[in-house]
Parts: structure tokens; C-alpha cells; sequence
């Protein structure tokens, strides 16, 4: 007769009472007594448990382990709760496994040692948290992303207005200059300066007016209000128009050459996009390029496309800095000093790409650039 059931009524008593699972083993770890919660939450009869192996209500894959852990802790003698820093798992008879917490108290009794589980099912707790925890990720990543994308949004704004109040600050400042001076020339034989003035301010003006229209051409690019019209129309005729407002710009000494068979040459495209994409390349070129350079514009007929290039003799692009070229207000490293926004080169990709046609480059510092618009051909 087991010293449990000799006392039966007692144990009885005190753990009936409590909620939590009551287990208690001897050292061979039989189990030597439970209350009904431990019954209940382990799907067994009363007394059906007695005097099995603590093993029945434990997952097999835990069973040496668990073993190990026990004797150690029956040897040290000392109360501690189990599953500390990893998950614990009981098994019920129908072989269903569940989350538990246990508390292990050895005590002895009439010079016999035993061990008192204290088992709690955490199913719901677990269940819980986990849920608790998946929605907090959910939220956090949420979050994170609103903030990324407001951060984003307002370094945007700061760029865009600085980049805005500096682009517009020096044209506008020599167009003041230049229009204080011409108010002062009110001799009739001082028209060559008056001309120099009102050259200027002609010039800074069609700069500001670029500005503006690739700004306006982002905001339209970006809310998808770009209207394409796909016309046939002579290339030799664009060229001549481009090169023409493009001469305006050049430095002393710099000279664009023509390209090459082209008067008979009629393509299908959008004719305002290849002008945006053209001048762009030829501004750039004269921008990024000293005096006294050549600037050629080279047209080859491939069999299904076009390709237009632009060809300069100029600073070239740092080879760190090309993978960044087309990225929306980046500028290389050796342009900083010459005046620019960043935006040029990314809107005519996007507009061309969104044509099928394609923008590249080829460059080495210090040598020259060369800039190829890609057409595809109808055939
Ligand atoms: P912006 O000229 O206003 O800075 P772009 O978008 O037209 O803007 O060009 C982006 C960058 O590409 C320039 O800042 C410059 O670093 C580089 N770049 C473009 N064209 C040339 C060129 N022909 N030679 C050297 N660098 C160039």
C-alpha cells in the first residue's frame, strides 16, 4: 500500500482544491499521485495514472532528456520551475500535445524523497501571446513602413525646396544684374552692351524654363498624366531644331557636329519626348564639357531600331558614381560644381522607356561621355 493512498485523504484535501495539475513521482519516477485537475487536463480516469511512469504524460522526444533533468534535479533536492528559457510540452492520453509550465517541489515523507509537479496547461496563454505578438509585428512593420515612406516624402520636400529656392537663386540674381545695367545704357551707341544684357537675361530665362518644365514633367510622370502622341515626322528635322537652341549654350570654342544621312530618314515616335531626350543629352554634353571640345551627334540605323548618340569630350562620369546616373536628384561627384537639379537624365529615361525605347551610356573621367537613345524600329 502506497504511502499516498495510506494517505489519501489528506492529499486529497490539499490538492483538490487547486487548479493547477498536480503530479507527484518517487525517485524511480512512478507517479505516486494526482488530483483531478492533473487528470482532467491529461485526459485520464482517476487513479489511472498511479503508479505509471512519469514518461505517459510527457512527449516521447523529450523522454531522455527529461530523465536526465529529473534525477539531477531529485539528487540537488531543490525547488525550481521546469522549462525555464525553453518550451515545455505535456502529452495527453489521446496523444495530443499541449504547452505546460511546471514547478517541481521534492520534499520528503517518511524518509522517502518525491517530487510535486505543479503543471499548468498554457495553451490559451501561448495562444494568446503569440497572437499578441503577431499583431504587434503586423502594427510595428506598418508603422515602420508609414514612417519610411513620410520620411521619404518630407527629404523629398526639403530637397525639392532647396534644390528649387538654389537653382532659381543665381539665373534669377544675374537676370536682376543684367536688367539694373541695361536701365543705365541709355546711349544710342551703347546697344552692344544693351545686347549682351538682354542676351543674358534670354539665356537664364531658357534655363529657368528647362527647370521648370522637367519639374512639371515629374509631377505629370509621376501622377500618370503623360499623353503620348506616336507620329511620323522627319528625324533630321527634330535634330536641326535641337542643335539649333542648343548652339545658344555652347562655350567659347565648342562646336556640335551634325550627323550624318539622316534627311531622308522618317521614324514613328513621340515627337516631344525625343526632343526632351535629345536636348537633354545635348545640354548635358555642353554642360559637363570645356571650351573648345567637339560635341557629335551620331545617328546609326540598326535593322529594328534606331540609335541616336551624343558624344562629348568632357569630364565623364566617376566609374563609382554611374550605377546612380539615371536615380532621380543624383548628381556625380565631379558635376557638383557645375549648376544642375539631378532630374534631367531620369525623367527622359522613364518617358523613353515608357515608349519602349531605351537611354544608356558609356563613360570614362575625364575622357568623355557618350549618351545612346535607343528607338525600336517599325519593320
Ligand atoms: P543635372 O545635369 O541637372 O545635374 P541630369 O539628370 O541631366 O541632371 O544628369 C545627372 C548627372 O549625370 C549629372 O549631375 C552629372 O553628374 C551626370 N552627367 C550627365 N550627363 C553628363 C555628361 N555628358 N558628362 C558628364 N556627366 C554627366
Amino acid at each position: 500500500m502506497h504511502v499516498f493512498q495510506k494517505n489519501s485523504n489528506i492529499f486529497h484535501l490539499l490538492s483538490e482544491g487547486v487548479s493547477e495539475g498536480i503530479i507527484v513521482v518517487n525517485t524511480k519516477q512512478q507517479i505516486v499521485a494526482t488530483n483531478s485537475s492533473a487528470n482532467e487536463m491529461f485526459g485520464y480516469e482517476k487513479e489511472e495514472l498511479l503508479d505509471k511512469s512519469i514518461d505517459t504524460v510527457i512527449p516521447k522526444r523529450y523522454h531522455t532528456d527529461h530523465n536526465k533533468h529529473v534525477d539531477k534535479f531529485i539528487l540537488k533536492s531543490e525547488k525550481r520551475s521546469m522549462g525555464q528559457g525553453r518550451e515545455l510540452y505535456g502529452v495527453k492520453k489521446n496523444g495530443q500535445e499541449f504547452p505546460v509550465e511546471a514547478g517541481l517541489n521534492p520534499f520528503k515523507l517518511y524518509g522517502s524523497t518525491y517530487v510535486m509537479a505543479l503543471i499548468t496547461d498554457i495553451t490559451e496563454r501561448k495562444n494568446y501571446t503569440e497572437n499578441l505578438e503577431r499583431i504587434v509585428q503586423e502594427r510595428t512593420k506598418q508603422l515602420t513602413e508609414a514612417l519610411a515612406k513620410e520620411k521619404e516624402l518630407s527629404e523629398l520636400k526639403t530637397r525639392f525646396l532647396s534644390l528649387v529656392s538654389h537653382e532659381f537663386k543665381t539665373p534669377l540674381s544675374s537676370i536682376l544684374t543684367s536688367v539694373t545695367l541695361l536701365g543705365k545704357y541709355t546711349k544710342t551707341d551703347e546697344q552692344k552692351k544693351r545686347d549682351k544684357h538682354v542676351n543674358t537675361i534670354r539665356n537664364k530665362v531658357m534655363y529657368l524654363d528647362t527647370i521648370l518644365n522637367d519639374f512639371l514633367s515629374i509631377e505629370r510622370l509621376d501622377s500618370g498624366k503623360m499623353h503620348y502622341k506616336l507620329e511620323e515626322f522627319p528625324l533630321s528635322k527634330l535634330v536641326n531644331e535641337v542643335i539649333y537652341d542648343a548652339n545658344m549654350l555652347l562655350k567659347p570654342g565648342q562646336q556640335i557636329k551634325y550627323p550624318e544621312n539622316i534627311d531622308d530618314l522618317i521614324i514613328k515616335f513621340d515627337e516631344k519626348t525625343l526632343e526632351l531626350g535629345l536636348s537633354n543629352l545635348i545640354y548635358n554634353a555642353i554642360k559637363y564639357s570645356p571650351e573648345d571640345t567637339t560635341i557629335e551627334v551620331i545617328v546609326n540605323r540598326k535593322t529594328t531600331n534606331l540609335e541616336i548618340c551624343v558624344k562629348d569630350e568632357g569630364i565623364g562620369i566617376p566609374k563609382k558614381d554611374q550605377k546612380h546616373i539615371f536615380d532621380r536628384y543624383f548628381r556625380a561627384e565631379n558635376a557638383l560644381l557645375t549648376q544642375g537639379t539631378g532630374i534631367g537624365l531620369n525623367i527622359a529615361k522613364q518617358h523613353l522607356k515608357n515608349l519602349d525605347a531605351t537611354l544608356d551610356f558609356s563613360s570614362v573621367e575625364n575622357q568623355g561621355s557618350t549618351f545612346t537613345i535607343t528607338i525600336p524600329l517599325e519593320i
